[in-house]
């Protein structure tokens, strides 16, 4: 297990250094703007959504490193994904980092890399920084152009 936990941290310190579709997303017909006042986490999410499919998603700003690495880590698990499985994802990841809901092998199997934030249960205040780039793509698929705040 103490192997595991070392393989998680280092998935999160390589996103949250090296962040993957980091930046502006010209041509984006969907956005968000995120924030977590408890941390200082201030994330955009931008998603190109055609027929119903997530073509690309990119995001900006500044957080902390498990807020960047989640986001990062959610970009690329979205990418190519229905807007209904945007969702679902975000629901099982909800499940996962809060600890509302078992979460079965099959799901975390399901889940792949974002599997590495389940630590992070054990933190309340970080569950919001983990959270935050998710809330965010949901608002943005769902409202688009809204701002989320959690607390
Ligand atoms: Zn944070």
């Amino acid at each position: 297990m103490n192997d595991l936990r070392e393989l998680y941290q280092e998935v999160i310190l390589d996103h949250g250094r090296k962040p993957r579709n980091f930046g502006a997303l010209p041509d984006a017909n969907r956005e968000a703007h995120g924030h977590n006042p408890l941390c200082g986490d201030k994330l955009d999410v931008r998603l190109k959504v055609k027929d119903g499919i997530v073509e690309d998603v990119m995001f900006e700003g500044a957080g902390c490193a498990i807020s960047v690495a989640s986001a990062s880590l959610m970009t690329e698990a979205l990418k190519g994904r229905t807007e209904a499985e945007a969702n679902a994802l975000f629901e099982k990841f909800h499940a996962l980092i809060t600890g509302e809901a078992d979460v079965s092998l099959d799901q975390l199997e399901e889940l792949d890399k974002l599997a590495v934030f389940s630590g992070v249960r054990d933190y309340p205040l970080r569950v919001k920084c983990a959270t935050l780039g998710w809330h965010t793509m949901h608002a943005a698929l769902e409202n688009n152009g809204e701002t989320v705040v959690t607390e």
